[in-house]
């Protein structure tokens, strides 16, 4: 089957690879799907998808033969038990084909469906004889494409019903989407400077210490290789952005944009500001709250616009409204 692109409406620039079966094609080995509403409602809204579906794309056909990994977790086989055949290299080969093609369409992340042998990104089944599988297996597919596309932000469907995983997936697609425009642009030391610099406030919400270690690498551009500078910048900004963040980090982040409005505020504003700010680290309000006050008082400070151009307070269109239930 051939790639189909599914056009939504929105942001279009933003794309996602994502196992077709989440889409609502009936590609199943049942001839079923698994049609993911909550993905396809928030998030769809703002992406453009690229669905692959690896079984049928190796002409495995619908309905088809259950298949298993089986072997070693960190180089399982692809089988199916029933007829005996061994789909291993058929997959790889194809994978690596069809990774070249998806690197034409410039991914900014992949979605894929869990527990499949193929699409599975964690704790996938392996068997090993007649004993009980372990999940600590990874789907042949998706393991291809973690080892071509290192970067690229990868979730399960699954997990993204975490209101904190799904913040944090999509605030790294929107990221890795920002960084993919930068390296297109063929960036000087000084772009890569601005990039860190409007990024300061997103990179201590995931990471205090990789915010010093990334400003250090920033602080030696004039010196360095500016490519090899982009590519070290661009691993350790990205694993960052990996580490999922806290009320405890966030807060952090929230009392340090206000150090920078306190001579601005008078006492009720500041004693609302820092009432707000606590009870967000106690999970007694959401992380939206805090932020729409400080952009608030951001608003009327223009001195203060370095401040409010800050990824940290508009990481992603404001109509996904991850931030009301994080
Ligand atoms: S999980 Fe992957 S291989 Fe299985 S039906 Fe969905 S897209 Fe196809």
């Amino acid at each position: 089957m051939s790639a189909k692109q599914v056009h939504t409406q929105g942001q279009e620039s933003i794309r996602l690879g994502i196992s077709s079966c989440l889409l609502g094609q009936e590609v199943r080995f049942n001839g079923g799907h698994v049609r993911d509403d909550l993905l396809l409602t928030t998030i769809g809204q703002h992406v453009q998808w690229i669905p692959v579906c690896p079984e049928v794309e190796i002409g495995m056909g619908i309905p088809r033969e259950n298949i298993r990994l089986v072997g070693q977790s960190d180089d399982p086989k692809l089988i199916a038990p029933k007829s005996g055949t061994d789909y291993t290299k058929t997959m790889k080969t194809w994978s690596q084909k069809r990774l070249k093609e998806l690197d034409k369409h410039e991914l900014h992340g992949y979605v894929f469906k869990k527990d499949s042998p193929s699409c599975g990104l964690f704790r996938t089944k392996v068997y090993k004889g007649d004993g009980p599988a372990s999940r600590n297996g990874r789907g042949l597919f998706a393991a291809e494409l973690v080892k071509r596309f290192p970067l690229l932000p990868v979730e399960e469907e699954g997990r993204l019903r975490d209101p904190k995983l799904r913040e944090n997936f999509i605030g790294k697609v929107f990221a890795y989407h920002r960084f993919q425009g930068l390296i297109s642009n063929r960036p000087k030391a000084s772009d890569l400077v601005e990039f860190h610099s409007s990024h300061k406030f997103s990179i201590m919400a995931h990471d205090p210490k990789a915010q010093k270690s990334l400003g250090q690498l920033v602080s030696n551009s004039g010196r360095a290789n500016i490519q090899d500078l982009i590519s070290e910048y661009g691993a350790l900004f990205m694993e960052t952005l990996g580490k999922i963040s806290t009320n405890r980090k966030h807060a952090n982040v929230l009392q340090h944009i206000m150090g920078y409005l306190k001579k601005f505020l008078d006492s009720d504003d500041k004693l609302e500001m820092i009432e707000v700010i606590d009870q967000y680290r106690q999970e007694l309000l959401p992380l939206i709250v805090p932020i729409t006050l400080l952009r608030h008082h951001l608003n009327r400070h223009p001195v203060l616009e370095w401040v409010k151009q800050q990824t940290y307070l508009n990481p992603y269109p404001q109509e996904l409204m991850l931030r009301n239930h994080v």
